[in-house]
Order: C-alpha cells, then structure tokens, then sequence
C-alpha cells in the first residue's frame, strides 16, 4: 500500500465543476487501494480577491491578519472537496493546518514550513479516511496562522510528504508539466519528461514560472521527487528529481531556454579601478531594495578608471538613476541606460561536463544577427542580454542548436 500526496492548484479546483472532476482524480487512485493525502490551493482568483480587500481597507494591513484572511480560499476548497468526496461515498474530512498542526518559521506573508506532526493524519488514514489538507498555510510557535507565499501550497504538499514519508507527491495544475520554453513563445516547445532540481530552480529564477522556487528548494534539500501533471487530462506529466543524467547518459546536454523581459541596462563608465568602488555603488541600490541582475567590469587599461555595468529591472530604472547620481562616494565621467532588453539562458547540468556550449550558443545567436550585451555563466547556465525585440528569434534559433525542437 503506497502513501501519495494528490495537490491541486487554483485552476484545477476552480469551480464546482473542476472540483467534481478532481474528485474523480483522487477516486482513480483510492480504487487501487492507496492511502491518499489531498492537498489543495484556493479556487482560482480567490487569494487574489482577499489581497485587493486588504488594500483597499487599509494601506497598512497588519501581516499576521493579512495571513488569517488570505488562508481562507484553501479552508472554502478544502471543505468543499472533503463534501464531495463525501457524496460519492468516500470517508473524508478537511484537515486545517492548525488541526494538524503544521508549523512554520519565519515571518508572516512568507514563512516556510518547518514542521508537521504526523500523528493525526497517520490515524485518520489508518482509519481509510482520505484527509483533505489546507495547503498554503500553517501556524508559528505563537499558534497564530500563517502563509508560505504566493503559490505555496506546492510547499505544503512537499512537506507533508516528507513529514508523512509518503511514496509519491503528484502536484496536479493546469499544464501537463515542464517545458524546454515557453510555448507562448516558442511553437516547438516540447515537454519535458524529467528534469533535476537544479535546472528547475535555475529555469525558475530565469523566468519560467512553474513551480515558487522556494517550493523546489525544499524538495531538493528533503530529497521529494515531485511529479507535475494536468488536471485536465490524463497525459504524463514532468518529474522533478535529484540528479539522474551522470548515470543515465544522454546526449541532451541543455534541458531548457528562460527568458526574462523588461530588463534594463545601466552603464557606469569612468569609474576609479579602486578597492570599495563597486561596493559603494551596489550599497545604496541594496538598501533600496532594487534587484541587481548580472554585473560585469571591465578589465581596466591604464589601471586607474574602468566601466562597470549590471542589469535591474526597468522598472527601477528612474529609482537607480537618483541613487547613482545622488552617490557622494563614487565619481564617473557618463553614466548611461538601456530599456528594452530581454535576458535569454541555457540551463542544463549537461553543460559541466561538456565543452563548447557557450561557443555554440554564441555562434547560433550570431547566425540571426543578434548582438549579445552582457553575458552571465554558472555552472549549469549561460545567459545572455538581448534586444527584447529579438526574444522569439533568439529561443527559436537557440532551441534547434540544442536539438530541443
Ligand atoms: N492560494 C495561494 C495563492 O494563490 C497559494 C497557492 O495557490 O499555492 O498564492
Ligand atoms: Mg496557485
């Protein structure tokens, strides 16, 4: 008898008529005779609902209350597939974090589960019930409610299945899983059937919004594979594991294309080549919460001045100009912006052992006629500051060198 995770995101408990249908999910895997735990998100919008009326009662909502109103969409979810599940015969019940308890760490908005006591699932699944759980919130050592952040419930179903030891956690959301690219962007974007922790957090930061990365983090550092499948039909879905490809040797050496849009690009030529230099620039920028993408210096000529760039978003744009300006600690000679850019990556853990990647990338994106900016590597990314005019030309031209098409 396996024990498996079954979470539902937003869309997939949507309406009514989705949550009939998700019951028809959970029967599927009840039939042959598994021990069930469901996890479930809100219906679709409702989260976001909650938050505009926090807005629009106070500018200064209190957080903790803040977590008490937008857990609710998760307990209206829970009961109402616990009662359906009910109707068609099933013994269920909704399990409130607190009923649990599930506790979390850390501050409220986005606290991260720490703990969970298993005893009172354990008895209620030894009793053949299906528990229907609460995802998306828990309660901290002042036994007061909180939430993991936006898209947390995927935590949630990572934690119970740690806590629980469960055999399988299935995460059941609106696409059949995880892709080279974006199909929005890019017709041939194909499936992906498993990928490693590492490549999904990377992909994630870079833009492909799949999965809150903090959700991953927590199944790579537990060791949960997770299985990622539609909730509107019965296709095979991605597996997300620990590392598989040194042993099964494959010639697919980049798994995935990100791209990020409405990126900016900041100049600062003519600074001093003196030690503190860089730090004096990026203090006030991270005091002011603007997010510094990739950074690059020039290698100085004469010692004495260099150029240094780095990437935020065009939003903050306006915001880092005063701060740069306003800077009493840094003296430059020109100080220049770029909108409009779009940052385009290869992830793959192939590439650590295979050489000529970033020759082979570069040369496909010359072959379209498209000026590379800036260039940021890791270990097992290689990204790239574009024209955000050229984002199609770049995926697409990038997506057959790497035989993804
Ligand atoms: N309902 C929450 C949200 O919309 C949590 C989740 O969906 O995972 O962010
Ligand atoms: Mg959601």
């Amino acid at each position: 008898m396996k024990t498996i995770v079954l979470k539902f995101g937003g869309t997939s408990v949507g309406s009514l008529d989705r949550i009939k249908k998700v019951v028809q999910i959970i029967l599927k895997y009840k039939k042959k005779n598994n021990r069930i735990i469901v996890v479930s998100s809100a219906m679709s919008g409702v989260t976001n609902d909650l938050i505009k009326k926090t807005k629009l009662i106070s500018k200064n909502f209190d957080k903790a209350e803040y977590d008490v109103l937008v857990s609710s969409g998760e307990q209206i979810a829970c009961a109402l597939i616990a009662g359906r599940l009910n109707h068609v015969g099933q013994k269920a019940r909704s399990w409130m974090s607190w009923q649990i308890p599930i506790f979390t760490d850390g501050p409220y908005t986005s606290s991260r589960v720490e703990k969970i006591i298993p005893k009172n699932l354990l008895n209620y699944l030894n009793s053949g019930g299906i528990p229907v759980v609460t995802g998306f919130q828990g309660i901290n050592k002042f036994l007061r409610l909180t939430t993991t952040g936006r898209s947390g419930s995927d935590a949630s179903a990572i934690m119970i299945s740690k806590f629980l030891k469960a055999d399988e956690c299935i995460i059941y959301t609106d696409v059949e899983g995880i892709y080279t690219t974006d199909p929005r962007l890019h017709k041939k974007a194909k499936k992906i059937n498993q990928i490693e922790y590492d490549e999904i957090l990377e992909m994630a930061s870079l833009g492909s919004k799949v999965m809150q990365p903090t959700s991953v983090q927590d199944a790579k550092l537990n060791n949960i594979s997770i299985k990622v499948k539609s909730s509107f039909n019965n296709r095979p879905g991605t597996l997300i594991t620990q590392s598989f490809k040194k042993k099964d040797f494959s010639n697919q050496i980049i798994t995935g294309i990100s791209s990020t849009k409405n990126d900016a690009k900041i100049t600062i030529a003519g600074v001093r080549d003196k030690p503190g230099v860089a730090a004096h620039i990026f203090e006030p920028l991270s005091r002011n919460l603007i997010n510094v993408d990739m950074v690059v210096q020039n290698i100085s000529l004469d010692g004495k001045e260099t150029d240094l760039t780095f990437t935020i978003k065009s939003e903050d744009v306006k915001k880092t100009e005063k701060i740069i300006r306003e800077n009493k600690n840094i003296s430059y000679r020109k100080l220049s912006f770029d909108k409009n850019l779009a940052k385009i990556s290869i992830i793959g853990v192939g590439m650590i052992t295979t050489p000529g990647i970033t020759y082979r990338m570069f040369k496909a994106l010359a072959s379209k006629k498209i000026n590379i900016m800036v260039i940021s590597t890791s270990e097992i990314k290689i990204s790239v500051l574009i024209s955000s005019k050229l984002i199609k030309k770049a995926i697409a031209v990038l997506h057959k060198e790497f035989k993804l098409d």
